[in-house]
């Protein structure tokens, strides 16, 4: 294997681009090759804020989530990457310990009793890079065409035959659970109503005693995401009014100035979920796959330290 050999993505979520970026910065030949557009991925349905929630294991976990919390930072610096440092809270009926990551916020308080909504007891202040994933996903493209890469659509239906390349990295999101396949992978749907902005600026995010239904409000510059579900093996992907119905009345009680917001669209996508993140390479009779994918909810949070460890991988590989 040699430098001048192309290194295969497949997928152009998050993952696959990001990864793609860090590879063809790095000198290496790249094309990205994705069944649908960076902007049909689940990662254009992010809301999108920073915070490893809910992703193992712990100990790769920590240095990925702080590696990417740097560079977001300093993208948040440049205009037209879709990266801005937003204030908020997350509020909760009921206590639990902060996890290990918050330490990495440094302005991260309990929250004064009067920023608590009515029927919340406990919660934090903090600011973290919130990202526009559309107009993220985009600036992404950009610098990887930048770069020298190349981004192609097209559905890969074999890793193992994918294009002879000699690297193939795996970034298929919950594509992979037939692709590789990987029984262990399973979708959670996350389901987002986008209304106009009324003049929102800091982001919620608030329990409400169910797992699989919360509250999230996502300020942008012209609209607001609002959220949330996590609906553990539900594939499907269409609009559905109830769910969306159930979504604006939450977060138009929590924040009243939403109640006139008008509803724009639904983006609604599968976090690709298993129990441990897979970023490990795979040989072959001939090449290696290095597989990147089951990010859960925290894909966008975990982007760039996983691309930076698949790119110390490619550099052993191709040495
Ligand atoms: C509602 C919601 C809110 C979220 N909020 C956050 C948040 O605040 N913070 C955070 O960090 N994360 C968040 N996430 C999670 C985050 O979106 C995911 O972890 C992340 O998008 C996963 O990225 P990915 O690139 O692995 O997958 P995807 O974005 O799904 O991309 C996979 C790509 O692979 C391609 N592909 C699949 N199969 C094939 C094939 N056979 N051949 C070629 N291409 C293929 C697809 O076309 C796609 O381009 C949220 C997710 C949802 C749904």
């Amino acid at each position: 294997m040699t430098h001048a050999d192309p290194i295969l993505v497949v997928g152009g979520g998050v993952i696959g681009l990001t990864t793609a970026v860090v590879l063809a910065e790095s000198g290496f030949p790249v094309v990205v090759k994705t069944a649908e557009p960076p902007e049909h991925s689940t990662s254009a349905v992010a809301g999108a804020l920073w915070g490893p929630w809910m992703v193992d294991p712990r100990d790769r976990v920590l240095p990925w989530a702080k590696q990417t919390l740097d560079i977001l930072t300093d993208l948040a610096e440049e205009a037209s990457t879709g990266v801005r440092i937003a204030s908020g809270i997350e509020v909760s009926t009921t206590y639990h310990e902060p996890p290990e990551w918050a330490r990495l916020l440094s302005d991260r308080r309990a929250c004064r009793p009067d920023e608590l909504p009515p029927g919340y007891c406990y919660g934090t202040f903090y600011s973290a890079p919130l990202l526009d994933m559309p107009e993220y996903l985009s600036y992404l493209t950009t610098r990887l065409k930048r770069a020298g890469g190349r981004l192609d659509i097209a559905r890969i239906t074999s890793l193992r035959a994918a294009d002879n390349a000699q690297v193939i990295v795996n970034c298929t999101g919950i594509g992979a659970r037939e692709l590789v396949p990987d029984p262990d992978l399973y979708p959670v749907r996350g389901y987002h109503v986008a209304v106009t902005n009324p003049g929102l600026t800091n982001f919620i995010e608030a329990d409400t005693g169910d797992d699989s239904e919360f509250i999230a409000i996502y300020p942008h510059r012209d609209h607001v995401l609002l959220g949330g579900t996590a609906e553990k093996d539900v594939w499907e992907r269409d609009p559905d009014p109830g769910i969306a119905h159930r979504i604006l009345a939450r977060c138009r009680s929590i924040d009243p100035r939403l109640a006139d917001a008008q509803v724009i669209g639904h983006r609604v996508g599968l976090r690709p979920t298993r129990q441990d993140i897979q970023l490990e390479a795979e040989e072959l009779p001939v090449g290696w796959i290095i597989h990147n994918y089951g990010h859960g909810g925290a894909g966008v949070s975990l982007s760039w330290g996983c691309a930076r460890t698949v790119a110390d991988i490619v550099s052993i590989l191709i040495d």
